[in-house]
């Protein structure tokens, strides 16, 4: 049976608390313990943040033309991205909904531009297996295949093999400004130099990196060339809801001039209800995110991300610092900026099993697979409790080391066994399937991924994963029955 909508409304106040109330059982990010989803930092900043998106929560930025506020907004934004990337006069752009719709952007702008451009029929794009799941999802949904580069021992991206990857129904070109499993800057310099080449667009996922990586510069780090400074570069997604502070769903989508911007552009002219145009992905875009996210690149401005890069900066100077302390575990590669991920370089530690006395220690620490290892998603907030984790680190492997059986229990058994699963197809479907139930008629209690934003990687996913490795041991006894 369908809950009924309420027949008579109530009063604000008793929403107001039943609200509230709904957030007992969320993670708690106010204290540090979640390592992803929120870029929280203090009550005066997130107080300020709901005031001004609350000043702009019923405008509507569909049509630039109406509402004029929300326009100069997005245009103030939008420079002042272009600034920090290191753009010309000409870098031009547009504020989305978040990195997603950012990247879905990028690959139906390139697919279409070569379409027109070189009649393209069956479109390619080329990127390192470390580009955001996005990428993936936009490969899907626009029907441009991905080429994947594989990774070098040193998690950068195999350039010779992605030179061969390019062939005429190439469309783009991909690298990470840093790639969000590890953290790793791609070597953007020369990929740039192969799309200039080749004549390709080369875009750059700075979803993550692009409100930190200039600040961290500006802030007298060496990062290697990233931004619009590298020549072959086309186009970079940044989002302001990460690193940028700013409330949920704000992001931008840059190019180099408005010659690549104009195929992002979507009209119709015949609509009864009248002729249509739109700059990206959304209709109705909601002006309270445009406002919270002007607010917040004015509220801190160049000089206040610079001190949040500090003090992010020197969190994940002194985990990796404390990291290296412990023998058993070694960082995944050389990560430049805010985030990084380690693995176990000992066979008796188990790293999934580290993770699930992370967890029972009250963290939320997101895994890794392909090579198995945690993640660290660091703020200028998680400062604060930096010495805890490390202390909770130490002494989880400690546990692991002296109880090496908790490799076969938990979550560990469940991710040791889900990386070995051999038909990835069977995951897959799998995955869809649960995914699906969720969402059928009356709701049902999600079990999926409550610090997670791979979606099944952490938190609440061990009821998902023991599923399919329920399924898994079926599949394993059906296969040796009928031999
Ligand atoms: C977070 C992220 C995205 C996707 O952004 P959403 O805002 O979560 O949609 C894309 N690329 C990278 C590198 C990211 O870190």
């Amino acid at each position: 049976m369908h809950k009924p909508m309420p027949e008579h409304g109530r009063d604000l106040d008793e929403i107001l608390d039943q609200l509230e109330a709904f957030k007992d059982r969320d993670p708690q990010y106010k204290d540090g313990r979640l390592w992803s989803l929120v870029y929280y930092l203090d009550e005066e900043h997130s107080s300020f943040l709901k005031e001004s998106y609350h000043r702009f929560a019923c405008e509507n930025g569909l049509n630039p033309g109406a509402f004029k506020s929300l326009k100069k907004m997005e245009t103030e934004v939008i420079s002042a991205t272009a600034d920090i990337l290191n753009g010309t006069e000409e870098v031009c752009g547009v504020v989305t909904s978040g990195g997603t719709e950012s990247c879905l952007m990028a690959v139906k702008t390139y697919r279409d531009m070569a379409r027109e451009q070189r009649r393209v029929k069956k479109p390619e794009m080329i990127m390192p297996t470390t580009a955001h799941v996005a990428w993936f999802k936009a490969s899907e949904y626009f029907g441009v295949k991905t080429r994947l580069v594989p990774l070098k021992k040193d998690f950068t991206p195999d350039l010779n093999k992605l030179k061969r990857m390019i062939n005429r129904n190439t469309v783009m070109i991909i690298g990470s400004a840093p790639e969000y499993p590890h953290g790793t800057i791609d070597p953007i310099e020369e990929m740039g130099a192969i799309a200039s080449k080749k004549n390709i667009p080369l875009h750059v996922d700075a979803c993550v990196g692009g409100f930190i990586l200039p600040f961290m510069e500006m802030n007298g780090e060496s990062l290697p060339l990233w931004d619009y400074r590298v020549p072959g570069v086309t186009s970079i997604s940044a989002d302001i809801h990460k690193y940028g502070y700013a409330a949920k769903g704000a992001s931008t989508i840059t190019y180099r001039n408005l010659d690549y911007l104009r195929f992002q552009m979507f009209a119709y002219q015949n609509w009864p209800g009248g002729v249509f145009a739109s700059s990206a992905l959304l209709g109705t875009r909601p002006g309270g995110a445009y406002a919270a996210a002007w607010g917040v690149t004015r509220y801190f401005g160049k000089e206040g991300y610079r001190k949040l890069a500090e003090d992010t900066l020197d969190a994940v100077n002194k985990l990796k610092a404390g990291i290296g302390q412990i023998p058993e575990l070694e960082i995944m590669g050389s990560p430049q900026g805010p985030l990084f991920s380690f693995r176990s370089n000992d066979p008796d530690v188990n790293i999934y099993a580290v993770g699930d006395q992370m967890d029972a220690r009250g963290w939320q620490v997101n895994r890794n697979q392909f090579p198995a290892g945690l993640h660290a998603m660091v703020t200028a907030q998680h400062l604060q409790v930096v010495d805890a984790y490390l202390e909770d680190l130490q002494a989880a492997v400690e546990t692991v080391r002296k109880h090496p059986e908790l490799a076969q229990q938990g979550g560990a058994a469940t991710y040791g066994m889900m990386a070995h699963v051999p038909l990835r197809g069977m995951v897959k479907k799998k995955v869809l399937e649960m995914y699906s139930e969720q969402y059928r008629a009356g709701g049902g209690e999600l079990d999926l991924a409550a610090g997670s934003e791979s979606g099944i990687g952490g938190g609440d996913s061990k009821g998902l994963l023991d599923k399919l490795v329920n399924r898994y041991v079926e599949y394993q006894s059906r296969k040796t029955s009928t031999r």
